[in-house]
């Protein structure tokens, strides 16, 4: 056999930018309040030519990391993977995990950036190089917390674009959720997918008494009723509502996906690769659900085309996930991003290129050189 090229595959450098963009309107969910995207990108170059991106899009509120936190960390974890092989992508990942395991979020970035090293180095997109297939990813849109009318406002929006499934947030207060609801239903009409999510935003008494309230609106499940840590209480709202739950903050790694499964606290966990560290612990998470015949969706924070396009390939790998909240980008201004998913008719559609198949633009990298850590 001819000696192999990938074992002197060698990690030369990686550059680490933090960029903004712009976003059409305030985000506000019943933890925190989101004006535009402070991320991060990572590039990391290998000796053989192949240069992998990743990105990481920091929820303070969710996850402990800020752009500023991110970029200190990132610092620290180039340290812990420069000089060695890319393509050994799992070995890696572990070492980072090893280096700073609280960090998920700028984590998730370097893994992002070795899975698209890897898997252009096979020459196959990453969902195929993944072991996945070419299946439909149907996504909802996501509406925050506001008034009634602009509920209902943004509801006709949506369903112009040709989606047909609507998110949205609840959990500051009883009363304007259920007013805002109804709203949002009554725009829809019957035969439009509505999921709410909750982001901790309840007790288990209030949770169960709310989501009774949502009875007759048809509601398909409701995401994170209860505080990330409250196991018991995410297990006593499944235990006492008709509408499915879905376990989110709750879930961040594997250890967190086996307890769900171990206490039956939930019979859906969403999967987001900035809570694991990125797509190696999102595989477990995803390995694990599937073993304990629970189902899950693959969501987002606010990505660029990048992030969302690693994401719908990681999903479309894992035929676990079911359903998929992958809007990280619809409502950005001047993403500067070339290539990657793109929208149509309500599914994400991935380019069936080798990689991620979506980078950076050349020119918007070049201004953002001075920057560059
Ligand atoms: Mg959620």
């Amino acid at each position: 056999m001819e000696k192999s090229e990938y074992p002197t595959m060698k990690i030369d450098a990686i550059n680490i930018y933090p960029f903004n963009i712009e976003t059409q309107e305030v985000f506000k969910i019943a933890t925190m309040s989101l004006s535009g995207a402070k991320n991060v990108l990572v590039e990391i170059k290998t000796n053989q030519g192949l240069t992998g991106w990743g990105e990481a899009s920091p929820f303070r509120a969710i996850v402990g990391e800020t752009q500023g936190i991110n970029l200190a960390a990132a610092i620290e974890l180039r340290e812990a993977l420069i000089g060695k092989n890319p393509l050994e992508v799992m070995a890696r990942t572990e070492e980072m995990e090893a280096w700073l395991p609280y960090n998920t979020t700028i984590r998730s970035a370097f893994d992002m950036a070795l899975y698209d090293i890897a898997s252009q180095a096979a020459g196959l997109p990453l969902y195929a190089y993944l072991g996945g297939t070419r299946r439909p990813v149907e996504t909802d849109l996501t509406i925050g917390i506001g008034t009634a009318e602009e509920a209902a406002e943004k509801t006709k929006k949506i369903l112009k674009k040709g989606f047909r499934m609507i998110k949205t947030k609840v959990g500051i207060s009883v009363d304007d959720d259920l007013k805002r609801l109804r709203a949002i239903r009554e725009a829809a009409g019957p035969g439009i997918k509505i999921r709410i999510d909750a982001n901790q935003g309840w007790d288990r008494v209030t949770a169960v008494r709310c989501l009774d309230s949502y009875k007759e609106l048809d509601i398909e499940f409701c995401e994170q009723p209860v505080k990330a840590r409250d196991f018991e209480g995410l297990k006593y709202v499944s235990d006492h509502s008709t509408i499915p739950i879905m376990a989110d903050e709750s879930v961040f790694s594997p250890w967190d996906a086996l307890e769900i499964v171990r206490t039956q606290a939930a019979p859906l966990i969403n999967i987001k690769l900035s809570k694991s560290g990125g797509i190696s612990a999102g595989l477990k998470i995803a390995h694990i659900a599937q073993a304990g015949f629970i189902t899950c969706m693959t969501g987002c924070m606010s990505e660029s085309g990048l992030g969302n396009t690693a994401f719908t390939h990681f999903a479309m790998a894992n035929s676990v996930v079911k359903y998929f909240d992958l809007d990280a980008n619809e409502g950005h201004i001047n993403e500067p991003i070339t290539g990657g998913a793109v929208f149509e008719n309500g599914h994400v559609i991935v380019p069936d290129i080798p990689g991620i198949g979506a980078c950076p633009e050349p020119d918007f990298i070049k201004a953002l050189q001075k920057e560059k850590r």
